[in-house]
Parts: C-alpha cells; sequence; structure tokens
C-alpha cells in the first residue's frame, strides 16, 4: 500500500488521537518539535508548557523579535520555490489533513504538518524528491549551520518516517552572508542550502528513545522535579527561569561577576548568597572586592586609578552613543544580511569644567540608507578637539571603522575620532570602582543606576534590541503615524538617556 500519496497514516493517526485515544484528542498530550526540544532541555520546563501553558511567561522582547526575523525569513524561503503548495497553520488538525491531500500534487507544500502517533512536527519546505521521496527543508534565519538545527532536523525526519514519508534528503536553508543586495532582495541568491542528511540520519536513530522518555514525563500527573542548572540557559534562555529562580537571595552566587560554572559549584554546595562564600574559598581579585562591597554594604573606589582615567579626558567632552540595527534581511542597496547600519546617534557636548551639556541627535528616517547622512551629521555633532566618550567603545569603534569603508574619503577623520575616544567602561569592568547595585555587572544599564538612581524602569525603549526593533517597525511601515511619532520619542528618549547617563556617571566618578 502507498501511504504517503493518499496521506492515510496522516490522518489515521488523527483519527487514532483524536477517538481512541484515553485523553480523546488533547492537544497536551502531543510531542511537538518544540516540544521536544524544551523537553531535551529541561523535562519541568516540557511539561508545564504541555500541561499549565498558562504558568510559561509570554515570550519577552528579544524572543519575540527573534520569532519575527525568522518568519519573515520564513516567508522569503518560499519565494525560492514559486510552484509551491501553502498550508495554513492555523488549524492544527486541519493543516495535517491538507498536507496530506497536498502531497497527491507532488509540488513543495510549505507547513506541512506530519503526525504519528503522538508525535508532531511542521516541515517548513516539503520537497518532492524522485517518483515518491520527499525532501526536508528547515528555514533558519541564522548564517550558519548550529548543532542545535540538527536535532530540530532529526526530529522532523523521525516524524517524516514514523508518518509514513519516504524521506530521501535533509537540507538546512539558512542565510547566505555573503549575499548583497541589489535592488529587490533575490530569494535564490539570500539562502545557503546545506545538505545534512548524513548528520540528521545519525542523530535521528536516538530519537526515538527520547521521545519514549519525554512522552512519559507529558503522561505524569505531577509536576517534575528538576532543580535549576546550567540547563536553564543553554540553549535557550527558558522562559521560566524568573519563577524557578526566585528562591534565590538578591545578590545571590550567580550575581558574582564572572563567576560561570563557579556559580553553579557554590550552588550545589548549599552557599546561596555572595556573602556567604567562605573564606579561603578561590576568588578573582574583583571578586573579592565585589564581595567585600557585599559584606560592608559600601562601593569600593581605587582613586588613583580613577583620577588616571579622568587626567586622560580633555575638554570639550563629547559623550555619544550609536544605535545600529542589523537585519537579516538587509533593508538597503549594497548591504548585506546581519549588517551593522547605524541609524541613530545621541551626542552630548560639554565645552569645559562645570559647563551645561549640549545636545545634539540623529535619527534617521530610514526610508533610505541612513549612512551617509549620519556621517555628516556626526561630523558635524563632534568638534575637532577634546577628547570623545563612549561606553564599550568597541562597539562604536567599529560602527565608525564600516563607516570610513562606506566613504574612504572620511578615514582620517574617522581614525581621529577613534583616536581621541576613551572608554567609560574600563574603570567599572576593572573594578577600580564598584557599587554593590551593579550586582557584578559593568553594562552601563546596571552602572547608571547604582551610581545615580536614574532607571531604565517604565522606558518605552530600554536597550538597544528594542531600539532595532522599533526602527524596524517604523521602516517597515507597520506603524501608524501616531505610534510612529511615539516610536520616534521613545528611541530619541533611550539613545539620550544613554548619552546623558554618560554624563552623569564622569560627575559621579569626579566626585568620589
Ligand atoms: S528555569 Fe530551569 S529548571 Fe525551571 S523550567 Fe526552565 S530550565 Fe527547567
Amino acid at each position: 500500500m502507498f501511504l504517503v500519496a493518499t496521506g492515510y497514516v496522516l490522518w489515521h493517526s488523527i483519527d487514532m488521537f483524536k477517538h481512541i485515544s484515553g485523553r480523546a484528542g488533547s492537544l497536551g498530550d502531543i510531542l511537538t518539535k518544540s516540544r521536544f526540544l524544551n523537553g531535551l532541555q529541561c523535562p519541568l520546563f516540557l511539561w508545564t508548557q504541555a500541561r499549565l501553558p498558562e504558568r510559561i511567561p509570554r515570550p519577552d522582547a528579544a524572543t519575540a523579535r527573534r520569532f519575527d526575523a525568522g518568519d519573515m525569513v520564513g516567508e522569503l524561503a518560499k519565494k525560492v520555490f514559486p510552484d509551491g503548495i501553502d498550508i495554513p497553520r492555523d488549524d492544527f488538525f486541519g493543516n495535517i489533513e491538507l498536507a496530506g491531500k497536498a502531497m497527491k500534487k507532488r509540488l513543495p507544500i510549505f507547513e506541512a504538518g506530519l503526525f504519528a502517533g503522538r508525535v508532531f512536527s511542521r516541515v517548513d519546505i516539503l520537497e518532492p524528491s524522485g517518483k515518491t521521496g520527499w525532501n526536508i527543508i528547515e528555514v533558519k534565519s541564522s548564517a550558519s549551520v548550529k548543532d542545535l538545527h540538527i536535532t530540530d532536523v532529526a526530529f522532523q525526519y523521525f516524524s517524516a518516517i514514523e508518518a509514513g514519508l519516504s524521506v530521501n534528503k535533509c537540507y538546512l536553508m539558512h542565510v547566505n552572508t555573503g549575499y548583497v543586495r541589489r535592488g529587490d532582495i533575490s530569494p535564490s541568491e539570500f539562502f545557503v542550502r546545506e545538505d545534512v542528511t548524513r548528520k540528521a540520519g545519525i542523530r535521528a536513530s536516538g530519537i526515538g528513545k527520547k521521545v519514549g522518555e519525554l512522552l512519559k514525563v507529558l503522561d505524569g500527573d505531577r509536576i517534575p522535579e528538576k532543580d535549576i542548572g546550567e540547563w536553564c540557559r543553554s540553549p535557550y534562555h527558558c522562559p521560566m527561569i524568573k519563577e524557578c529562580w526566585r528562591f534565590l537571595p538578591d545578590h545571590s552566587v550567580f550575581d558574582l561577576a564572572g563567576a560561570g560554572k563557579k556559580a553553579y559549584e557554590l550552588y550545589r554546595a548549599g552557599i546561596l548568597a555572595i556573602t556567604d562564600i567562605p573564606g579561603g574559598y578561590p576568588l578573582k581579585k574583583n571578586q573579592i572586592i565585589q564581595q567585600k562591597c557585599e559584606r560592608e554594604g559600601r562601593p569600593h573606589a581605587d582613586i588613583k586609578a580613577i583620577n588616571d582615567f579622568l587626567s586622560f579626558l580633555e575638554y570639550p567632552l563629547h559623550f555619544m552613543d550609536f544605535e545600529t540595527v542589523n537585519p537579516a534581511v538587509p533593508l538597503y542597496e549594497g548591504t548585506s544580511p546581519f549588517e551593522q547600519i547605524p541609524f541613530q546617534f545621541s551626542v552630548f557636548v560639554v565645552e569645559k569644567e562645570g559647563a551645561r551639556a549640549e545636545r545634539r541627535d540623529f535619527l534617521a528616517e530610514g526610508m533610505i540608507d541612513p549612512r551617509p547622512e549620519f556621517l555628516r551629521e556626526l561630523k558635524s555633532a563632534l568638534g575637532p578637539r577634546g577628547t570623545v566618550v563612549a561606553y564599550n567603545k568597541s562597539f562604536e569603534n567599529a560602527v565608525l571603522r564600516k563607516l570610513a569603508v562606506m566613504s574612504p574619503e572620511d578615514a582620517d577623520w574617522v581614525q581621529d575620532v577613534i583616536s581621541r575616544t576613551v572608554d567609560l567602561l574600563s574603570p567599572f569592568k576593572s573594578f577600580q570602582y564598584y557599587h554593590p547595585g551593579q550586582k557584578g555587572k559593568a553594562s552601563i544599564k546596571n552602572v547608571l543606576p547604582a551610581l545615580t538612581g536614574i532607571s531604565y524602569d517604565g522606558l518605552e525603549i530600554c536597550e538597544g534590541g528594542a531600539a532595532s526593533d522599533a526602527f524596524l517597525a517604523i521602516v517597515d511601515g507597520r506603524l501608524s503615524e501616531k505610534d510612529k511619532a511615539r516610536t520616534r520619542a521613545g528611541l530619541i528618549t533611550y539613545c539620550g538617556q544613554d548619552a546623558e547617563g554618560m554624563v552623569r556617571i564622569l560627575e559621579k566618578l569626579k566626585k568620589i
């Protein structure tokens, strides 16, 4: 019997599942690909996702952005197969039935649901191969094939075989970073297709056993017990961290600067608070400073080192912060996937000691490549003399160097700015100054509130990723005029806070 072309196996499984299963078709009983991957990471996460999904927090902004980027790239991948059949995803069982019917046409199928027993996966692209076989194509908005992608494809391979399909090849289609946009995006040049059949096949051989184990987890009546551990952040940042980790004290060993594995070692030895780390435990110099600050409840300052840092500064001071966007799908002519495009800066200029900071902002409209105007405006905002202050200057310097490549006639100016730039991160990174409120981190998002009480909480845009996303939303036209104006105002506030924050941090350092 030829099972694939009729879709018999797929429909039969649905029927079995809906009417014979003891739970009469609860979607919580199904092991989908995402549940499988989550279960590999942590059984507690899998069980909660399936049985108490309301306890899983909604994806944070960064995760939602990753999903959006993935969707955009996924849509582009479909254009590589102009005769493909797109199956709607919104009706779970309807999708599986339609996929079974579409297979008879022997055309590429997008989002085909494959269901067998209690295992389900949805294949990005199912491509006919030979007379009866199929290729599985998984689309990723990444620059290369990662190990986790192989597990992802292996699960689909396993599901397809279980559903009665004859699978010839497995491919990963990821972004071609060498692609340069010329006019409209060319989907066939935008992607690289890598054959991962052998790797996926090897990995699929262990999937059946793991599926059995994870189905047992799903069938459990109680929340599985699972301690916190390295798996909470790898391979994905688990959305339940807030809940599972909330028993830890404020300023826990996981806040110890650069602790890495050491934090887990301490935790497993029953030491939860930094202040409880016993004397004699091998801590690095910075960690000893941090622990001392925690115990004494006051900051640490290496006055000489801070004075040395301050002695490098020459007025007028230019406090400079950039925002960039690096979408997988390049927005502008001549740019490549994931290329950093600066679209905004904020510069605060302090002419002399005690003078009020004068502010200069640039925020591109975004309809055309913002880089030439960005460069022009920046040249006008930064005078020919005085120190430029950045926080984590390697980022700003990298952007400047790329601008010099785009505009070689400005290379000398760029080099001059780079040579005049000092990094305000450095006294904090090297623990010349440390405040317990930093919780082991030297990012401006931690340092500014700890030193000045100025917080990023409540800002509409409060981190660089959100700023990129906001700019993309402006550019792709998904915002109304009113929302666009609000978003632009949010961007100006956010970038300005980073730049003005540096002014305030420096004032604090001077008073120490
Ligand atoms: S936070 Fe950690 S322990 Fe809790 S569900 Fe997630 S991975 Fe499991």
